[in-house]
Protein backbone atom coordinates (compact mmCIF):
# COMPACT_ATOMS: atom_id res chain seq x y z
CA UNK A 1 0.00 0.00 0.00
CA UNK A 2 1.17 3.62 -0.52
CA UNK A 3 1.95 5.03 2.45
CA UNK A 4 -0.12 7.80 3.37
CA UNK A 5 -2.79 6.51 0.83
CA UNK A 6 -6.46 6.60 2.20
CA UNK A 7 -10.07 6.04 0.70
CA UNK A 8 -10.36 9.94 0.43
CA UNK A 9 -7.26 10.32 -1.74
CA UNK A 10 -8.15 7.64 -3.92
CA UNK A 11 -12.11 9.52 -4.53
CA UNK A 12 -9.98 12.43 -5.01
CA UNK A 13 -7.61 11.38 -7.88
CA UNK A 14 -11.00 9.27 -9.34
CA UNK A 15 -13.61 12.91 -9.46
CA UNK A 16 -10.82 13.87 -11.68
CA UNK A 17 -9.29 11.12 -13.39
CA UNK A 18 -8.93 11.31 -17.09
CA UNK A 19 -6.96 7.96 -17.87
CA UNK A 20 -9.74 6.25 -20.43
CA UNK A 21 -12.10 7.16 -22.89
CA UNK A 22 -14.86 6.85 -20.67
CA UNK A 23 -14.07 10.15 -18.98
CA UNK A 24 -15.12 11.44 -22.02
CA UNK A 25 -18.78 10.79 -21.54
CA UNK A 26 -19.37 10.24 -17.66
CA UNK A 27 -21.53 12.94 -16.21
CA UNK A 28 -20.03 12.14 -12.51
CA UNK A 29 -17.27 9.64 -11.76
CA UNK A 30 -18.34 6.91 -9.22
CA UNK A 31 -15.71 6.03 -6.72
CA UNK A 32 -17.05 4.08 -4.29
CA UNK A 33 -18.63 4.84 -0.86
CA UNK A 34 -18.84 2.96 2.97
CA UNK A 35 -16.69 2.35 5.87
CA UNK A 36 -12.70 2.17 5.59
CA UNK A 37 -13.48 -1.13 8.08
CA UNK A 38 -15.96 -2.99 6.58
CA UNK A 39 -15.87 -6.34 6.78
CA UNK A 40 -17.32 -6.98 3.46
CA UNK A 41 -16.78 -5.04 -0.15
CA UNK A 42 -19.45 -5.90 -2.74
CA UNK A 43 -17.83 -4.72 -6.15
CA UNK A 44 -20.49 -4.16 -9.47
CA UNK A 45 -19.08 -4.07 -13.29
CA UNK A 46 -19.66 0.19 -14.14
CA UNK A 47 -21.57 3.09 -12.79
CA UNK A 48 -25.46 3.31 -14.83
CA UNK A 49 -27.02 6.02 -15.52
CA UNK A 50 -28.74 6.74 -11.86
CA UNK A 51 -24.70 6.44 -10.52
CA UNK A 52 -23.20 8.32 -13.20
CA UNK A 53 -26.14 11.19 -12.61
CA UNK A 54 -25.30 11.02 -8.55
CA UNK A 55 -22.11 10.19 -8.56
CA UNK A 56 -22.27 7.28 -5.99
CA UNK A 57 -22.86 3.25 -6.64
CA UNK A 58 -25.75 0.99 -7.07
CA UNK A 59 -28.54 4.32 -5.91
CA UNK A 60 -30.62 3.05 -8.76
CA UNK A 61 -32.87 0.03 -8.97
CA UNK A 62 -30.30 -2.42 -8.53
CA UNK A 63 -29.18 -0.69 -5.40
CA UNK A 64 -31.82 -0.54 -4.05
CA UNK A 65 -32.12 -4.52 -4.01
CA UNK A 66 -28.76 -4.60 -2.93
CA UNK A 67 -29.43 -2.83 -0.14
CA UNK A 68 -32.81 -4.47 0.52
CA UNK A 69 -30.75 -7.60 0.56
CA UNK A 70 -28.02 -6.36 3.31
CA UNK A 71 -30.92 -5.22 5.71
CA UNK A 72 -31.52 -9.21 5.49
CA UNK A 73 -27.98 -9.88 7.33
CA UNK A 74 -28.58 -6.91 9.79
CA UNK A 75 -26.06 -4.76 7.41
CA UNK A 76 -26.04 -1.51 6.56
CA UNK A 77 -24.47 0.45 3.41
CA UNK A 78 -22.67 2.55 5.65
CA UNK A 79 -20.90 -0.81 7.44
CA UNK A 80 -19.98 -2.51 4.09
CA UNK A 81 -18.15 -0.45 1.10
CA UNK A 82 -19.33 -0.53 -2.27
CA UNK A 83 -17.26 0.19 -5.56
CA UNK A 84 -17.54 -0.78 -9.32
CA UNK A 85 -14.25 -2.40 -11.08
CA UNK A 86 -14.85 0.91 -13.32
CA UNK A 87 -15.50 4.43 -11.93
CA UNK A 88 -17.07 5.91 -14.98
CA UNK A 89 -20.49 4.71 -16.91
CA UNK A 90 -19.63 3.49 -20.29
CA UNK A 91 -21.88 4.74 -23.18
CA UNK A 92 -25.41 3.33 -23.23
CA UNK A 93 -24.33 0.90 -20.38
CA UNK A 94 -22.29 -1.45 -22.69
CA UNK A 95 -19.73 -3.39 -21.11
CA UNK A 96 -16.33 -2.28 -20.03
CA UNK A 97 -13.50 -3.18 -22.36
CA UNK A 98 -10.42 -4.13 -21.28
CA UNK A 99 -8.19 -1.34 -21.74
CA UNK A 100 -11.19 1.11 -20.02
CA UNK A 101 -10.95 -1.72 -16.97
CA UNK A 102 -6.77 -2.09 -16.65
CA UNK A 103 -7.00 1.89 -17.03
CA UNK A 104 -9.13 2.17 -13.79
CA UNK A 105 -7.78 -1.35 -11.63
CA UNK A 106 -5.06 0.62 -9.78
CA UNK A 107 -7.87 2.32 -7.73
CA UNK A 108 -9.50 -0.46 -7.06
CA UNK A 109 -6.12 -1.76 -5.69
CA UNK A 110 -5.80 0.89 -3.53
CA UNK A 111 -9.17 0.25 -2.09
CA UNK A 112 -9.30 -3.08 -1.77
CA UNK A 113 -5.74 -2.37 0.33
CA UNK A 114 -7.31 0.52 2.19
CA UNK A 115 -10.68 -1.07 3.70
CA UNK A 116 -8.93 -4.56 4.16
CA UNK A 117 -12.33 -6.70 4.50
CA UNK A 118 -12.53 -9.94 5.28
CA UNK A 119 -14.20 -11.15 2.32
CA UNK A 120 -14.95 -9.50 -1.52
CA UNK A 121 -18.09 -10.29 -3.27
CA UNK A 122 -17.98 -9.46 -6.60
CA UNK A 123 -20.90 -9.22 -8.02
CA UNK A 124 -22.03 -10.92 -11.44
CA UNK A 125 -19.57 -12.29 -13.96
CA UNK A 126 -17.97 -9.25 -15.10
CA UNK A 127 -16.52 -8.40 -11.42
CA UNK A 128 -16.09 -12.65 -10.94
CA UNK A 129 -13.38 -12.93 -13.81
CA UNK A 130 -12.01 -9.58 -13.04
CA UNK A 131 -10.71 -9.99 -9.83
CA UNK A 132 -11.10 -13.91 -9.67
CA UNK A 133 -8.60 -16.37 -12.49
CA UNK A 134 -11.34 -18.59 -13.40
CA UNK A 135 -13.49 -19.50 -16.15
CA UNK A 136 -16.73 -20.76 -14.24
CA UNK A 137 -19.72 -18.84 -14.40
CA UNK A 138 -21.43 -16.89 -12.00
CA UNK A 139 -23.88 -19.73 -11.93
CA UNK A 140 -21.09 -22.08 -11.09
CA UNK A 141 -19.76 -19.57 -8.64
CA UNK A 142 -22.43 -17.90 -6.55
CA UNK A 143 -21.92 -18.52 -3.47
CA UNK A 144 -19.15 -20.69 -2.28
CA UNK A 145 -16.22 -18.60 -0.64
CA UNK A 146 -12.97 -18.90 -3.17
CA UNK A 147 -10.16 -18.06 -1.23
CA UNK A 148 -7.28 -16.42 -3.39
CA UNK A 149 -4.20 -16.09 -0.57
CA UNK A 150 -5.25 -14.20 2.00
CA UNK A 151 -8.63 -13.01 0.25
CA UNK A 152 -11.49 -14.59 0.69
CA UNK A 153 -13.72 -13.81 -2.30
CA UNK A 154 -17.67 -14.68 -2.18
CA UNK A 155 -19.27 -14.67 -5.93
CA UNK A 156 -22.85 -13.61 -6.15
CA UNK A 157 -25.18 -13.07 -8.58
CA UNK A 158 -25.19 -9.25 -9.74
CA UNK A 159 -28.05 -7.50 -8.37
CA UNK A 160 -29.44 -6.00 -11.47
CA UNK A 161 -29.74 -9.94 -12.38
CA UNK A 162 -32.43 -10.62 -10.03
CA UNK A 163 -34.90 -7.55 -11.22
CA UNK A 164 -35.46 -9.39 -14.40
CA UNK A 165 -35.00 -13.24 -13.31
CA UNK A 166 -37.46 -13.32 -10.21
CA UNK A 167 -36.48 -16.40 -8.85
CA UNK A 168 -32.95 -15.18 -8.55
CA UNK A 169 -33.92 -13.36 -6.00
CA UNK A 170 -34.56 -16.06 -3.75
CA UNK A 171 -30.93 -17.40 -4.61
CA UNK A 172 -29.67 -14.28 -3.79
CA UNK A 173 -31.25 -14.02 -0.16
CA UNK A 174 -29.60 -17.90 0.37
CA UNK A 175 -26.34 -16.35 -0.54
CA UNK A 176 -26.52 -13.25 1.49
CA UNK A 177 -27.07 -15.70 4.27
CA UNK A 178 -24.18 -17.74 3.52
CA UNK A 179 -22.51 -14.31 3.53
CA UNK A 180 -23.90 -13.57 7.09
CA UNK A 181 -22.52 -17.25 8.23
CA UNK A 182 -18.84 -16.48 6.65
CA UNK A 183 -18.54 -13.35 8.33
CA UNK A 184 -19.34 -14.53 11.21
CA UNK A 185 -16.84 -17.63 11.66
CA UNK A 186 -13.89 -15.02 9.74
CA UNK A 187 -14.51 -11.80 12.03
CA UNK A 188 -16.41 -13.30 15.13
N1 LIG B 1 -24.60 -1.72 -11.63
C1 LIG B 1 -23.31 -1.79 -11.29
O1 LIG B 1 -22.60 -2.72 -11.65
N2 LIG B 1 -22.80 -0.82 -10.54
C2 LIG B 1 -23.52 0.22 -10.08
O2 LIG B 1 -22.95 1.07 -9.37
C3 LIG B 1 -24.87 0.26 -10.44
C4 LIG B 1 -25.40 -0.71 -11.22
FE1 LIG C 1 -10.30 7.11 -14.91
FE2 LIG C 1 -11.47 4.79 -14.31
FE3 LIG C 1 -12.95 6.84 -15.12
FE4 LIG C 1 -11.36 5.60 -16.87
S1 LIG C 1 -13.14 4.69 -15.80
S2 LIG C 1 -11.58 7.83 -16.60
S3 LIG C 1 -9.61 5.06 -15.56
S4 LIG C 1 -11.75 6.73 -13.22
Amino acid sequence: MQTGDSLEKVASEVIICTKCHLSETRRKAVPGEGAASAKVVFIGEAPGEQEDVQGRPFVGAAGKLLTELLATINLSRDEVYIANIVKCRPPNNRPPRKDEAAACRPYLERQLALVHSAVVCPMGNSAIHALIETSGSVTALHGIPFEVGPVTYFPMYHPAAALYTFQLRKVMEEDFRKLRGLLDSLTG
